[in-house]
């Protein structure tokens, strides 16, 4: 993009006169966001216009990637980085004595998601962009997205997100594409005003669907997609009538119900929800999408549907949004009077779904009496497609009752979402190689066995535009000094780094980088928590959501055995060492929370110990998200990947740390498999039980957490210090997560994710570390050679995998548009 430094000064300067009624002296670093962004926003704007326009000029199939969940970030520094504007912009805000990265901080994250399968969306939309394929977001305009998690007495205490407080400058409403929502009702049959006989809904609860675009800007390309966020209101505002009669809470009542649907993001990550509310939100935005994108069709083509699937495709992030499936059905059928044959072949046409997780408690199911009577019509298509299935399966499988019963898509009393779009779905898709073969063989055996066509793996990636261009200028740089341009858009070319990795001087800067972006991070911990850390010990990082599948507690165990090493043997000298976490955990989720604490709690304990000296800092990060994230991962020296093995899907934090140079720390789990393979063995620390060694102690019932603990008594001292007063006087605190691990709770095995079974390979990957760490050109060359080897997990290639083997897009070019 050309850019003009003038025109876009005279811009910013009109917009704070326009909008706040001052001049550049008199705007504070909001005003100055908020002016920068607009007059952003503008740049892009002719672009986005142009695009729209290729894709309505020739009919191109596009994609439409549904998602519950979008967690965006900050969008300044990445829109510049893309426009590849940034430097300029910095340039004219210098001149005018403005510091850009003052007002960068003033931007709240769009924090639309809960962790990896949010960002997952967010990353996927800036590959297909910069790809040119044309490819859109459809999700929802939570008011409220992910809470705001502070740390008071150690525990977590969640604060509403109003994360649009001040208005956000990067959306348009479109009012003009609002539609309408139903929820409730009775069903009817018979003539409805236009003479055709059909079903119908009475006496149904509207709700208005109100679009806000938001544009998704390609890198180094005129293409600027759209993610299209709904919001709910109700038709009728409030009450006129109850308001003049002081009825003031009654007038209001509708109004505050509907717009309740798109009020805040359930912060269950993994988890179940199995709210009325949440069902009313994936409805609402996948019904509102789907009659956005029917009415667009026949206003272009008419009622011709045939063509429907050549021109659309539908990808569903998990199963939030495969209610999208039926109302397809209801749209077709009920509003355009198609037969369900014809119907049913245009669906099963245009849906695939992807899978996220094969832990049993977050694959969706609804009970029938929630979904019956939110969703009545959409309930008796559902309850048609699964006869029309269960036919199918009696033929298939006579015999089999059982199978016939496991596969029923309603059974049991409630309707299995994944069920649905698997039957419905042309494609299924893991997110990363051992995540797809245990759908295969394992959670999904049953459907593979059914429709072994439809199963595919493609494994997660992460854009290098956020997470190197713009979280790690420093590194982009030494990068591009080396093998020039390119792998900004190919990150496979990284591989010619190889070459530099004995080369002195590169190794020397790699550490200075590193070095700089650990101070950049202290500084920033420094301002926000009032924590003092030591930027020459080594950053080993644990971010992510918390979960005890991913095993936090191993981590937290670990440091409480080091602590007890360090009291113990005062000659006991390993290298210093951080450990740092960032986590949030679900609101409901009580042990999760106790893990949060005990980290805390911990931290205290071993940072105002004299006797540790430097040896050992724990550092608990506020309100982990995308844009903290950003400071996080260019300062890590260790990147902890330790879930169970077989239970992280993929994990895409891994490949956001292997990109910043972290070496892995890792289980054989999710797409660590694939890193380790890709950077060698020898360049990371892997570590722990297979997941064929746990499904065989699963298979026999012989996992004993007793003996591990017989076996190794710094274990048994470390897990009875979780009761013994070592860290909480009540000795009440931490009691759960102790039985937890060595009785079993609430009718739970103990140690349901084997903690203990791997604790001892994972010290024993710790002291590797340890020494490794203490020869800096050794480390630094396994850095390099972690960075040379990461090119696979870009979402563009996973993007291109998607378009390959399931999508079938072609690029659609769009020309410079001369408004400048
Ligand atoms: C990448 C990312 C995640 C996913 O992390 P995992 O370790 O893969 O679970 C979660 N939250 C944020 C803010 C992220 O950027």
């Amino acid at each position: 993009m050309k850019f003009n430094a003038e025109k876009f000064r005279e811009n910013l300067a009109a917009r704070l006169r326009r909008q706040y009624g001052k001049d550049i002296s008199q705007a504070n670093e909001h005003d100055l966001f908020d002016a920068v962004s607009a007059s952003v926003q503008e740049l892009i704007l002719p672009s986005w216009m142009a695009t729209r326009r290729e894709y309505e000029k020739k009919p191109v199939k596009q994609l439409y990637y549904l998602s519950a969940e979008f967690l965006m970030g900050r969008a300044l520094s990445n829109n510049l980085i893309n426009l590849g504007i940034k430097d300029e912009v910095k340039k004219v805000l210098d001149e005018m004595n403005i510091n850009f990265n003052v007002i960068e901080d003033e931007e709240p994250d769009a924090g639309l998601g809960n962790g990896g399968l949010g960002r997952l969306a967010a990353c996927f939309l800036d590959s297909l962009a910069t790809l040119d394929y044309p490819g859109h977001g459809y999700g929802i305009r939570y008011e409220y997205g992910m809470f705001e998690q502070h740390i008071e007495n150690g525990y977590q205490v969640e604060y509403p997100d109003n994360w649009l407080k001040h208005r956000d400058p990067w959306e348009v409403k479109r009012s003009d594409l609002a539609v309408t929502v139903k929820f409730g009702g009775e069903i009817k049959y018979g003539k409805t005003p236009d003479g055709q006989d059909r079903f119908y809904l009475e006496n149904a609860e509207e709700v208005i669907a109100t679009p806000y675009d938001m544009p998704v800007v390609g890198f180094d390309t005129n293409t600027v997609n759209t993610l299209r966020l709904w919001q709910a209101s109700s038709p009728n505002g409030f009450d006129l009538q109850l308001f003049n009669d002081m009825r003031y809470n009654e007038a209001v009542f509708k109004q505050n119900d509907a717009e309740n649907i798109t009020r805040v993001l359930y912060p269950n990550d993994n988890g179940p929800q199995g709210k009325t509310l949440r069902l009313k939100q994936q409805y609402f935005f996948c019904s509102a999408s789907l009659q956005d994108l029917v009415h667009h069709f026949v206003a272009d083509y008419g009622t011709d549907f045939a063509k429907f699937p050549e021109l659309h495709v539908i990808q569903l992030n998990d199963t939030h949004p495969v209610v999208a499936i039926p109302e397809l059905m209801r749209i077709l059928m009920d509003e355009y009077s198609m037969g369900w044959n014809e119907a049913w072949d245009i669906v099963t046409k245009t849906f695939a779904y992807t899978n996220h997780t094969i832990l049993a408690e977050a694959l969706e199911k609804w009970d029938i009496s929630i979904f019956q009577s939110l969703l009545p019509r959409i309930y008796q298509i559902v309850e048609e497609i699964n006869r029309r299935f269960l036919i199918e399966l009696r033929a298939k499988f006579p015999d089999d009752y059982q199978k016939q019963n496991r596969m029923s898509i309603i059974h049991d009393g409630k309707v299995y979402m994944a069920w649905l779009a698997i039957h419905a779905g042309f494609s299924v898709n893991g997110v990363a190689a051992l995540h797809t073969e245990l759908l295969k063989n394992v959670e999904l055996k049953d459907w593979y066995g059914l429709y072994p066509q439809k199963f595919n793996n493609k494994t997660n990636g992460i854009t290098q535009r956020r997470w190197l261009c713009s979280a790690n200028p420093e590194l982009a740089k030494f990068i591009t000094d080396r093998i020039g341009h390119g792998w900004e858009k190919n990150l496979s070319k990284l591989k010619e780094l190889e070459k530099f990795a004995d080369d002195e001087k590169s190794l020397d800067e790699l550490i200075s980088i590193k070095r700089h972006n650990k101070e950049i991070l202290v500084d920033y911990l420094k301002h926000h928590q009032n924590e003092f850390l030591d930027p020459d010990s080594i950053f080993d990082v644990q971010v992510k959501r918390l979960h005890e599948y991913k095993r936090q507690l191993l981590n937290v165990l670990h440091i409480m055995y080091l602590y007890n090493r360090i009291i113990e043997d005062p000659t006991f000298n390993p290298p210093n060492r951080t450990f740092i976490f960032g986590a949030k955990a679900a609101s409901g989720y009580r042990r999760a929370k106790a893990i949060i604490k005990l980290i805390n709690t911990v931290a205290e304990r071993v940072n105002n110990d004299r006797r540790v000296g430097g040896k050992l800092r724990v550092v608990f990060i506020e309100n982990y998200r995308v844009s903290v994230a950003e400071k996080i991962f260019p300062a890590a020296d260790v990147s902890e990947q330790i879930s169970t093995a077989g239970k992280e899907a993929s994990g895409t934090s891994n490949m956001k740390f292997m990109v910043n140079g972290a070496l892995t720390l890792g289980t054989l789990d999710g797409a660590n498999i694939e890193i380790f393979e890709e950077a060698g063995k020898e360049n990371g620390f892997p570590f722990g039980l297979t997941t064929e060694e746990i499904q065989k102690m699963e298979k026999e019932h012989s996992y004993s957490p007793q003996q591990y603990l017989e076996r190794n008594p710094a274990l048994a001292k470390v897990v009875g210090q979780l009761i013994d007063g070592t860290y909480d006087p009540s000795h009440q605190i931490f009691k759960e997560i102790h039985d937890s691990l060595v009785y079993g709770v609430e009718g739970q095995r103990p140690d349901v994710y084997y903690v203990l079974a791997d604790f001892e390979l994972y010290c024993k990957a710790q002291e590797e570390i340890a020494k490794a760490y203490t020869d800096k050109k050794a480390w630094a060359r396994k850095t390099l050679i972690n960075i040379a080897n990461s090119g696979k997990f870009s979402s563009d290639r996973t993007i291109e995998d998607y378009v390959r083997d399931i999508w079938h897009l072609n690029k659609v070019e769009v020309a410079d548009s001369d408004v400048k």
